[in-house]
């Protein structure tokens, strides 16, 4: 594990007003080469190696914002395993099994113009696929960037396709970050998507409260999102993952949010090391109902390439750890679903008696819509941590 350097610049960062800061040119500062990272942490040479390994497969890319949520004085701080690479992720597929780059299946459902129509009612457009940060636990680890134009462009077809399809009641703009897009894209996109009248409510999927919520102050911004939803009511889904990184600033942005008028939900992965703890949960979803943001989904982290072997909790452990969270957590602070995201449709989660999971499916998929309200149950084993590594009792 790399250490700090000497002269821990970690902590200079603590002295920084981001809110400050113009939030396009402060990405200029994000740390995404070995030789900035080795600014603020010490490498050894093996360490470097591997690292560059890494990188190559998933690139790194962490706003100086979210660099000083780091503590550096705990080896185990949450915020690192989240923002900066290890040679774990050298691993393909380890001790938890089989792994995938596609695990939700986007490439079959992609209806081209980036448009993902998974269920009947929901067409997901992928806006953009740059982030202000690449989380290394990612389920869409294959990003590359598109410039603004073609993204405009794309989005005038995906609208059209939205609007030929009247079955589609809502709308997820997601990516990639869409709010990483200049306010300009961000109006035209909303702008394409207001006169379509089947379409009940937009969705904004973005992590920027979390790891750049300097975005939130930018006035322009927030009149934008502030008049689109006086005209189809907007969302904002958003990924906290730990209470660490519920801050002043994280606080204000979504402040800033809600003044306009806008609901926050939260959708958090449960991942090891980082949340997998009753307690880490308990404060996570205090945290989050104390800023007014809703907690909606615990996702049951994804049989991912170079993401699973580090980062999965076994099933079985798993849902103990949600269910003990539960008990102590009020009602709010408890709607929240664990959910396994997968191919066929969501599942969630619903608890274990014994060596049975119990599971509800809560979607699926047009072709089998039965599938949509039924109970599951499967048998666990200890390391089953995947959909597959349950034997289904029929
Ligand atoms: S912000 Fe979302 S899409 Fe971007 S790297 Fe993180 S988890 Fe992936």
């Amino acid at each position: 594990m790399c250490e700090l350097s000497a002269e821990e610049p970690l902590k200079k960062l603590d002295t920084i007003n981001f809110r400050k800061l113009a939030w396009n040119t402060e990405l200029a500062n994000n740390v995404n080469s070995l030789k900035k990272l080795k600014k603020y942490f010490s490498l050894t040479e093996g360490e470097e190696h591997s690292m560059q390994e890494v990188l190559d497969n998933h690139p790194m890319n962490i706003p100086r914002y979210y660099l000083s949520l780091i503590n550096p004085d705990d080896p185990h701080d949450p915020i690192r395993k989240l923002a900066i690479p290890t040679a774990e992720e050298l691993v393909v597929a380890g001790q938890m099994g089989e792994t995938t780059g596609d695990p939700y299946g986007d490439d079959k459902h992609n209806k081209g113009n980036g448009i993902l129509h998974k269920y009947p009612y929901s067409a997901l457009v992928v806006a953009t696929e740059y982030c202000s940060m690449y989380c290394r636990h990612c389920f869409r680890k294959r990003l590359v960037g598109l410039p603004n134009d073609k993204t405009v462009e794309n989005f005038q077809n995906a609208a059209k396709y939205i609007a030929e399809h009247k079955e589609i009641t809502n709308v997820i703009i997601s990516g990639g970050d869409p709010m990483m897009l200049p306010t300009k894209v961000i109006a035209k996109m909303l702008e394409a998507l207001k006169d379509i009248d089947h379409v009940n409510y937009v969705r904004i999927g973005t992590r920027t409260p979390v790891v750049y919520p300097l975005r939130y102050f930018d006035d322009e911004l927030i009149e934008v999102l502030r008049n689109f939803n006086k005209q189809k009511t907007l969302y904002i889904p958003t990924h906290f993952n730990h209470a660490n990184e519920i801050t002043d600033l994280s606080k204000e942005a979504v402040m800033r949010i809600r003044n306009a008028g806008i609901t926050v939900n939260n959708q958090a992965v449960f991942l090891k090391g980082v949340n997998d703890t009753v307690q880490d949960l308990e404060d996570l979803m205090n945290g989050l109902i104390r800023i007014g943001v809703n907690p909606y989904y615990l996702y049951q982290c994804m049989p991912v390439s170079r993401v699973r072997h580090h980062f999965q909790v076994p099933l079985k452990r798993g849902v103990d750890i949600v269910s003990k969270a539960k008990r102590s957590l009020d009602g709010y602070a408890k709607r929240f679903k664990f959910i396994m995201g997968h191919d066929i449709g969501k599942i969630e989660i619903c608890g274990r008696k014994d060596d049975i999971l119990v599971m509800s499916q809560i979607h699926a998929r047009p072709e089998h819509p039965e599938e949509a309200s039924r109970i599951l149950m499967g048998h666990l084993t200890e390391n089953a941590g995947w959909f597959e590594d349950l034997d289904l009792i029929q």
